[in-house]
């Protein structure tokens, strides 16, 4: 079946798919953490999704995808901590920002919504590609959003080639050398270690083309 449009039970879904997979994930992200951070990637992300979970409930009636991601922002921002709560907590602003007053939102828009939230992590962070953070998960993610977009794809194609992209990121960080956040104080010795915030981006987005499918 082919999804013109996605929806707010879609963003719904989504965070509630996030929380039950970071939470499933979180021995592996604190562990991806240990090795080249402080090994507490795993939790924060686990606290951070878990309260958004127990806040999702609590929207108002005719809540927009917009108005979703706004309160997975404040609660990231609030409850996350460390590098990653204020950059995802950006992402998820922005993400809001792009998709704003729409209620269904089409393939078109779910690039905007992936291309705001990326932009906004890099201008916060200010990594690049190849600085082995989760901007490694989300640019990927993004031009094969919109790659798939152009070629006709549907909304859950779209996700579905984003989250694809996000994990082969995640998994093309190993190689690298850190030039940002903790990971970077270790030069070399990173060498060899996936980095957890981009470990934790494709399972988030894993989980957005799992609630579209
Ligand atoms: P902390 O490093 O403060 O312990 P976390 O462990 O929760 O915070 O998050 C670490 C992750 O944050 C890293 O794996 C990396 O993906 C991401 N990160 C750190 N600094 C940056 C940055 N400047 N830009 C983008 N992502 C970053
Ligand atoms: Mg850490």
């Amino acid at each position: 079946m082919s999804r013109v449009a996605l929806g707010t039970e879609w963003a719904l879904d989504w965070m509630r798919g996030a929380a039950a997979s970071l939470s499933d994930h979180r021995a592996e992200l604190v562990r991806l953490d240990r090795e080249i951070g402080d090994g507490d990637h795993g939790e924060n992300m686990d606290r951070g999704l878990s309260a958004v979970l127990a806040k999702l409930d609590g929207l108002a009636d005719g809540a927009t995808p917009a108005d979703v991601l706004k309160l997975v922002a404040t609660t990231l921002i609030s409850t996350v901590g460390g590098a990653a709560g204020p950059l995802y907590g950006t992402a998820f602003l922005k993400a809001s920002g792009a998709v704003a007053g729409t209620q269904e939102l089409d393939s078109g828009a779910v690039v905007a919504l992936l291309t705001a939230a990326r932009d906004g992590i890099v201008t916060r962070g200010k990594a690049e590609p190849g600085d082995k953070t989760m901007v490694d998960a989300w640019t990927p993610a993004v031009d094969a959003a919109e790659a798939a977009r152009s070629s006709g794809a549907d909304v859950a194609a779209v996700l579905t080639a984003a989250a694809d992209a996000a994990a082969a990121g995640a998994e093309a960080t190993e190689p690298l050398v850190a030039r940002k956040g903790r990971a970077s104080y270790l030069g070399e010795r990173a060498v060899g270690h996936r980095d957890p915030g981009a470990q934790s981006t494709a399972l988030i987005l894993r989980a957005a083309a799992e609630a579209a499918a």
